[in-house]
């Protein structure tokens, strides 16, 4: 094999290096995390909203709860006092009662406010579950598709591995000018700096060379290098 048929064979096991690359950063599986990682961002700031709600309802329900006692306690005692036989004026008595009376009407304020805090804490409390489950839900789904892309990752790595065993061995043969050369095109064309003369057509641009120019091509050496007048990569005939 002569040194621009080998240069070729490390076109071919450069070109499989880049569509591996290109396959490892394209993964769909990689979209598919992006997408489950906005989920995930989504749904924690919902959780964070529904939480600080819940949160807010329940202080309240709280404050309720607290002044309630307090209520109670204060009934309790005046109660106890009324009925201690120790005032024995009636002005004094009906004043007494009449403060149990707005005590238990502040009480049951206080209750009915409490009530409407929890039916209020309740359905966030149930939605707060469902938010959980969810969570639970989409890091599994994360998992499994962080193990896909590991791995796809590997099997894509042990192949490139192998592409780069392969050029190694390729390009022993190349001439150092040769491949600097093939390599300065390859850059300039973003991917293929070495194309095949397919008759009269450049396998680079698949353009067709003009008869004298294929004429002067069939006289030179083999190993005299050609480039395409099109493109201007190198022909391998
Ligand atoms: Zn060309």
């Amino acid at each position: 094999m002569g040194n621009l048929d080998q240069l070729l064979t490390v076109q071919d096991l450069d070109l499989r290096s880049d569509q591996l690359a290109h396959r490892r950063k394209n993964l769909p599986e990689r979209d598919t995390l992006a997408e489950l990682q906005r989920e995930q961002g989504e749904l924690a700031k919902t959780i964070e909203a529904v939480t600080a709600e819940r949160e807010t309802f329940v202080r309240e329900q709280k404050r309720y709860e607290d002044e309630a006692a307090t209520v109670i306690a204060k009934a309790e005692s005046t109660n106890a006092t009324v009925y201690g036989g120790t005032i024995t004026s009636p002005r004094e008595l009906q004043a007494m009662q009449d403060e149990i009376a707005a005590l238990q009407r502040r009480q049951t304020q206080l209750e009915d406010q409490v009530l409407d805090l929890m039916e209020r804490i309740e359905p966030l409390t149930t939605q707060l579950g469902e938010l959980d489950a969810s969570t639970q839900a989409l890091e599994a789904k994360v998992a499994e598709v962080t193990g896909q892309i590991a791995t796809a990752d590997a099997e894509i790595d042990a192949e490139a591995a192998e592409v780069v065993a392969q050029r190694d061995v390729a390009v022993a043969d190349v001439p150092e000018a040769l491949l600097s050369e093939y390599e300065t095109l390859r850059e300039r064309f973003g991917g293929i700096g070495a194309a095949k003369l397919n008759g009269n057509t450049c396998a680079g641009c698949f353009l067709s060379l003009s008869a004298i120019e294929v004429d002067r091509i069939k006289k030179l050496d083999a190993d005299a290098v050609v480039h395409c007048e099109e493109c201007g990569r190198m022909l391998i005939r």
